[in-house]
């Protein structure tokens, strides 16, 4: 099990790009499959935190990451028509000023392709169809392209993982859901919001606007409670139609205009807010990483981070390892495994506050943001408890190491 040296990637949003880097910087061949036609765009403000940004450093780009922050101030919640009820300051809300960086998400994945795409193999609009792990390592099967042999197969394709399905079998195994759809698109910023989001919550959901690009756009957001919905998940008109079906009778705030919105957007994100929970990550020659393996939900604000650090070090264990990936899996997940749990702990707990699903509840949260005090000392101890998950491992210095 020497030599390894081709390794074949699923996924380029964040964790797959982020792992091809390092296993190129490390001399292996590396080309990543990708469903898509191009990179996806869309997608809210992503954190980054902690260790994360330890390993954006250790890539040179961490300069392009914190240029592209977006400088957001605070959330304002607003009543049906507009009135603001209260506020909640960017700094109170988790991020460490200065050090943590919220982007949005395709800005990082631009950063993350164009320091990856001359020396990486991109297959766009394909798909795995089929994985057989045999002595000379995995044979895959592709929807398109012709079928080729690799030493290693990881598995970066989001909270819905193909590669996770095809090895370990269905997702209802792993996924935990939270109750919970998210939908966000682009719209443009008609209310001039300046660098700051806006949430009108009525019970069991509540509708967002958040100004992007410094104020030159902004982005729509539908969040929901319901018990499971069956859905397709590649047919982006039908969930439009669904989030349409849920809000068409909300008349408060901005709801009927976002919909319109919506229905034009080209880069709308809908799905289920869940984590991913898993005994192990890998079987044979096949691994995960990211949202695939260990996704924490959006409401952790913790995927991106996990999927940057996930990343840097299975590829720095894989190197370690010289070519045994059974052993390089196996400590992947000796690091990993205590941050991982420590950050989806935050996505529970935030689930538990995300949208009132109560007249009751919203009146409470009303009152509670009205005393600074309770807010201060609530967020104080919310902002601990991920400085502490954020920083929750130990970063070997791989390039170091033999
Ligand atoms: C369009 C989009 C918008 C998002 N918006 C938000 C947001 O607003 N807030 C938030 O917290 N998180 C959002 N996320 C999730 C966030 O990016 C992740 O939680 C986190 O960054 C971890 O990234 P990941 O690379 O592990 O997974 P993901 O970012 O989910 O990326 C998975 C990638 O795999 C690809 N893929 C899926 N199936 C296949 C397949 N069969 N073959 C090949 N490729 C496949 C997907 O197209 C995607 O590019 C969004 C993700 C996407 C794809």
């Amino acid at each position: 099990m020497t030599n390894m040296r081709r390794i074949l990637i699923s996924g380029a949003s964040i964790a797959g790009p982020a792992l091809a880097y390092w296993l190129n910087r490390y001399g292996f061949h590396v080309t990543i499959v990708e469903r898509a036609p191009a990179l996806r765009r869309g997608g809210f403000g992503v954190d980054i935190r902690g260790a994360a940004i330890t390993v954006l450093e250790r890539m040179g780009i961490l300069h392009h990451v914190r240029a592209a922050d977006t400088q957001m101030t605070g959330v304002y919640f607003v009543d049906s028509i507009g009135k603001i009820k209260g506020q909640i300051s960017e700094a109170s809300m988790g991020n460490v000023h200065d050090v943590d960086i919220e982007v949005m998400r395709d800005d990082l994945t631009d950063i993350l392709y164009n320091l990856t795409k001359d020396t990486i193999h991109y297959i766009w609009d394909d798909s795995i169809t089929a994985i057989q792990q045999t002595e000379e390592g995995a044979k895959v099967q592709f929807a398109h392209s012709k079928s080729q042999t690799f030493d290693a197969v990881i598995g970066a394709d989001g909270l819905h993982s193909n590669v996770r399905k095809l090895t370990f079998g269905d997702e209802s195994q792993f996924k935990r859901t939270l109750g919970c759809y998210i939908s966000v698109f682009t719209t443009s910023n008609y209310l001039n919001l300046n660098y700051c989001q806006q949430f009108y919550t009525i019970p069991g959901k509540t509708v967002g606007m958040y100004s992007a690009h410094h104020n030159t756009e902004a982005k729509g957001m539908f969040v929901f409670k319901s018990a499971p919905l069956k859905y397709d998940k590649h047919n982006p008109e039908s969930q439009k139609q669904l989030i349409a079906e849920t809000f068409g009778s909300d008349t408060g705030w901005e709801t009927q205009r976002l919909l319109q919105s919506m229905k034009e957007a080209d880069d709308f994100y809908f799905d289920e807010i869940c984590q991913i929970h898993m005994p192990t990550w890998s079987k044979g020659c096949v691994a995960l990483v990211g949202d695939a393996a260990y996704g924490p939900s959006p409401l952790s604000g913790q995927g991106t981070s996990l999927a940057l650090v996930g990343a840097y070090v299975l590829a720095g264990e894989l190197k370690s390892a010289k070519g045994n990936y059974s052993n390089a899996f196996t400590a992947y997940e000796q690091v990993m495994r205590a941050y991982v749990e420590k950050n989806q702990k935050i996505g529970l707990t935030a689930a538990e506050g995300m949208v009132a699903s109560s007249r009751f509840k919203i009146i409470l949260q009303d009152c509670m943001l009205r005393v600074p005090f309770i807010m201060t000392s609530m967020f104080k101890m919310i902002t601990k408890m991920i400085v502490k998950a954020a920083n929750g491992v130990e970063l070997k210095d791989y390039l170091k190491s033999g």
